[in-house]
């Protein structure tokens, strides 16, 4: 685990394979994402501030749940609730929804919804810093696509919509791949995404946790996909 100061009030728990993030406001403290392997997400964000820690999650995908259990509740889209109790997620889900903002005092938070690498997945607009968090949609490493309820067409309206927030954002911070992005790469994911969706692109067979899936390195990024 790796904990990286990008000022007082912002920081990277970065684990490796996956890095969540703690945002410090003058009131409370906001957790995005609970790690993959860490279970003391928590404990390891109170070293850090003495304000009270909420969570909110981007989607329910496991390797940005795994401290949950720590939280009596978090925020969540409603649109992930069943895959997030299904699989063994516990506590008090706090429904949000685009638009809503989370005060930390001195600082809000916008959700901005993102469906199609899941059905419930949301980025995080710091309206003060002028950083966004994408969790998985946008970013340059592997991005899954395979699968029940993940689904091109609505990630590709969902690049359209943070492509037109982008006069209020300086920098992505995405859960995987590498970081900070600049809103550049939206624009290539949006026609590495159109190329998949026309059969334009070319994929490589490979096996990702024993299915058989097309992966389309599209340079800008790797879609995993049915
Ligand atoms: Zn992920």
């Amino acid at each position: 685990m790796n904990k990286i100061k990008l000022s007082n009030d912002t920081w990277v728990f970065d684990e490796g394979g996956v890095r969540f993030f703690l945002l410090i406001g003058t009131e409370r403290a906001l957790m995005i994402d609970s790690g993959m392997k860490t279970r003391n997400a928590k404990e390891l964000a109170e070293e850090i501030t003495s304000l009270p820690i909420e969570l909110i999650n981007t989607h329910a995908d496991r390797d940005h749940t795994a401290s949950n259990a720590e939280f009596a509740r978090f925020y969540m889209s409603p649109a992930e609730c069943s895959n997030y109790y299904r699989s063994g997620g516990t506590g008090e889900f706090e429904p949000v929804r685009d638009g809503d903002e989370i005060d930390l005092g001195d600082r809000k938070i916008r959700v901005i919804e993102t469906p199609g690498h899941t059905p419930g997945s949301i980025a995080l607009l710091d309206l003060k810093t002028r950083r966004i968090f994408t969790g998985d949609p946008i970013q340059d490493g592997r991005i899954f696509m395979f699968g029940v309820q993940r689904e091109m067409h609505a990630y590709l309206r969902s690049l359209e919509r943070v492509e037109q927030l982008s006069g209020e954002f300086d920098e992505i911070y995405p859960s995987h791949g590498s970081f900070p992005l600049k809103a550049d790469i939206i624009p290539k994911l949006m026609a590495a995404a159109e190329k998949i969706l026309s059969g334009e692109a070319e994929p490589a067979e490979e096996q990702v946790f024993g299915n058989t899936i097309k992966a389309y390195d599209m340079g800008v990024a790797t879609f995993l996909c049915d």
